[in-house]
């Protein structure tokens, strides 16, 4: 229904019976749904799936939903990433420490399916209104952009670029896994206005190359169109 109708929820639960009745009522109000029925298979699922939220139930084999949680928060791409954590009452002192390593509600078992649909709709749309919600980052491999302090690092260490620089690394970054053409960097950087030839953007994706040896392999030149960033599986 309405603006629910697009987005992916990643159903954390190892019980059968709990996952199909959450996976039914969200489905129901238009979510799409992924099932992971532990923890080693929640945190490769979000990875691979990009889900909006998360629904975590606490008690699950091999790594429990409190690890996930953990896990979740402690990388920069899902710092933000909405979780809504599943307890048993007998769980309580649990349900707090999960709220504290990052968990943003929580929902004791047994519940009724249409409370916990409106629980997801409510946190979807606080994360919405949040500004920033999404953190001002982009990770590629080793490398970290961070938009907000303009600034590029590989591991730890700074790489100091120029404001062109920064702008085409930024746009192979948001539009990565697609061919790119020297026109569309061009207009994306340069602006439309700007004077030069698309030669400009070979220029630059050399040097880009040359501070960033990273990118030597993972920026591919598509002959006669333009270039592209490999998708990367960021591992770790
Ligand atoms: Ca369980």
């Amino acid at each position: 229904m309405g603006t629910s109708s697009h987005k992916k929820i990643l159903i954390v639960e190892d019980e059968q019976d709990i996952l199909q009745l959450v996976k039914h009522y969200l489905e129901k109000e238009g979510f799409r749904t992924v099932p992971a029925m532990n923890g080693i298979e929640a945190l490769k699922k979000v990875k691979e799936d990009k889900p909006d939220l998360v629904v975590l139930d606490l008690m699950l084999p091999e790594m429990d939903g409190l690890d996930v949680c953990k896990r979740l928060r402690s990388v920069p791409e899902t710092a933000m990433l909405p979780i809504l954590m599943l307890t048993a009452k007998a769980e309580e002192s649990d349900t707090i420490v999960g709220l504290e390593l990052g968990a943003d509600d929580y929902v004791t078992k047994p519940f009724s399916p249409k409370a916990l649909v409106a629980r997801v709709k409510a946190l979807l749309r606080r994360v919405e209104r949040m500004p920033g919600g999404k953190p001002d980052l982009h990770l590629y491999g080793t490398l970290t952009m961070n938009l907000a302090r303009h600034e590029v690092t590989i591991g730890t260490q700074e790489v100091p670029l120029t404001a062109k620089e920064f702008g085409l690394l930024e746009h192979l970054l948001r539009h990565r896994g697609r061919v790119l053409t020297r026109e569309v960097l061009l207009n994306a950087v340069w602006g439309y206005d700007y004077y030069g030839t698309t030669r400009t953007v070979d220029v630059h994706i050399r040097r880009l190359k040359q501070k960033l040896p990273l990118l030597e392999e993972a920026v591919v030149s598509v002959k006669s169109l333009g270039y592209k960033l490999k998708d990367s599986d960021v591992s770790g």
